[in-house]
């Protein structure tokens, strides 16, 4: 996943892939347990819109820091939560599904 490019601003404490926050977009909520958080993350959709695709995502608390990197797969209005080592098995067996699939139809992208 390459380095985004984005017109909303960021901040020093952003991963290089941050898509940027506005006052809406990745903007502080109010976490139900108490505190506040916000996303720095970077989409990339598969097919036009935004129903399906993959994110990666760190999300930030105030107080507190910075979570781990996580992948984020997006299929419809879900979407599941892995981290970066079940995404790449995930991957795989995508792969995987894909060659199983071209194999039986013959057909290649
Ligand atoms: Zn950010």
């Amino acid at each position: 996943m390459s380095t985004a490019t984005t017109k909303r601003p960021t901040e020093p404490i952003c991963p290089p892939w941050c898509d940027g926050h506005d006052g809406k977009f990745q903007a502080w909520e109010t976490m139900t347990a108490g505190g506040i958080s916000r996303d720095h993350s970077h989409f990339s959709p598969v097919r036009g819109g935004n129903d399906l695709g993959v994110a990666v995502c760190r999300t930030e608390y105030e107080p507190g820091g910075l979570d781990l990197s996580e992948v984020l797969i997006f299929c419809g209005s879900d979407s599941a939560s892995l981290t970066p080592a079940q995404a790449r098995v995930f991957a795989l067996r995508v792969l995987e599904a894909v060659e199983l699939a071209e194999g039986e139809t013959g057909a290649h992208a």
